[in-house]
């Protein structure tokens, strides 16, 4: 099908919509083929049994009504799993809903967006969209923290992804808290992937009143198709992100499927230990075929191939093996490999073998 553009959609849109690229998901293959996905960092495990009985139980008459705004259920269970209050959690369609809240209560053409390079892509799209300015501070040699600079940047926002992606480095708690001391706006830490790492700052919400957490069920809880995330903060800050959230950002199923996903950190914390584990070997595997690898708090590996990255990414796919691949200064000569199960681990091995 063709969509023809008429000219008077010609000033559709706002000039930074226009000028903006937009997020490029990871590849999503079609259902039914064969690959093996590695590249958007979901969990080889199935989610808990306890959520997926829920999830069958799910009376639909009870999706007649509204869900609740606040997504209680949620809040309470995950309230009793990380020992905080349930008035200090927001919940979000992901926590990618999370973050783009955040930027649409404090963001705007007065009010920059601050981050270290490189790191999660979408922290760009939604600053543009709103639109507000980006100040992108390079990471130093082996990822250490730019905190001086970040701090001068002074913005309105600041993220920092810890574990970040695609690196896998954790940052240290003592470089966030001089962050959050040092920042005069909203610290937003995004812990996507803290479950696959050796510690949290979320001590650092209580510490600190311009700091909020953000987490998400994506990885650690297998359940990247739900869309469910939410953000640790003191109840003064959620108060303004209350506004802006949409009143019913969290359906009624993905609050009870997820209530239960956190009742069971047992399962949670059994298959991250599995996925730990098999990040270590894989990580001496691929130093044997000659890449370079970082250190990672996360269900991932950065890797720098011999050769070009491009090519063994190509060549991978060729194979049915999608690895992320991102044509971005620094990264052009690397991969991001997500950590499937042993098995999944060696056919990548395996066609790596005929491709390096
Ligand atoms: C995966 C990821 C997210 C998004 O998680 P969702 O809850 O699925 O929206 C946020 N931040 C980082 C750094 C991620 O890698």
């Amino acid at each position: 099908m063709t969509i023809r553009l008429s000219s008077s959609l010609s000033h559709a849109f706002r000039p930074n919509i226009d000028a903006m690229a937009g997020y490029v998901p990871g590849e999503q293959p079609k259902p039914g083929t064969h690959i093996l996905k590695l590249n958007t960092n979901e969990n080889p495990y199935p989610p808990s049994p306890a959520a997926i009985a829920i999830l069958r139980n799910i009376d639909g008459e009870s999706l007649r009504r509204y869900p609740d705004p606040y997504a209680n259920e949620f809040r309470q269970a995950t309230s009793e799993a990380l020992g905080v209050p349930a008035d200090w959690i927001i919940v979000g369609n992901g926590s990618d809903d999370v973050l783009n809240v955040v930027i649409r209560a404090c963001a705007d053409l007065e009010r920059r967006v601050v981050y270290p390079m490189p790191t999660y892509v979408l922290y760009r799209t939604l600053t543009e969209l709103q639109p507000a300015e980006t100040v992108e501070i390079p990471y130093g040699e082996d990822y250490r923290l730019p905190i001086a600079e970040l701090i001068a940047a002074n913005g309105a926002v600041t993220f920092i992804a810890s574990p970040n992606s695609p690196s896998g480095h954790g940052v240290p708690i003592a470089d966030l808290r001089q962050l959050a001391a040092g920042v005069s706006g909203i610290l937003v830490i995004d812990e996507a992937y803290v479950d696959f790492a050796e510690e949290t700052a979320l001590p650092l919400v209580t510490e600190f009143e311009n700091v909020i957490v953000s987490r998400t069920l994506s990885k650690g809880y297998s359940l990247a198709g739900l869309r469910l995330g939410f953000g640790v903060a003191n109840p003064k800050l959620l108060s303004g992100l209350f506004k802006v959230k949409d009143s019913y950002n969290i359906d009624a199923i993905a609050c009870a499927v997820g209530a239960a996903a956190m009742r069971d950190q047992a399962y949670k914390n059994e298959c991250a230990e599995k996925v730990k584990a098999s990040r270590a070997k894989l990580a001496i595997d691929l130093k044997q075929l000659g890449c370079r690898i970082w250190d990672s708090q996360t269900n991932f590996l950065l890797a720098q191939p011999p050769g070009s990255a491009e090519q063994i990414y190509l060549g991978l796919k060729e194979w049915g093996i999608l690895v992320r691949y991102f044509k971005q200064p620094g990264l052009e000569d690397k991969l991001r490999i997500t950590i499937g199960t042993d098995a999944q681990n060696q056919m990548l091995l395996e066609a790596l073998l005929h491709l390096v």
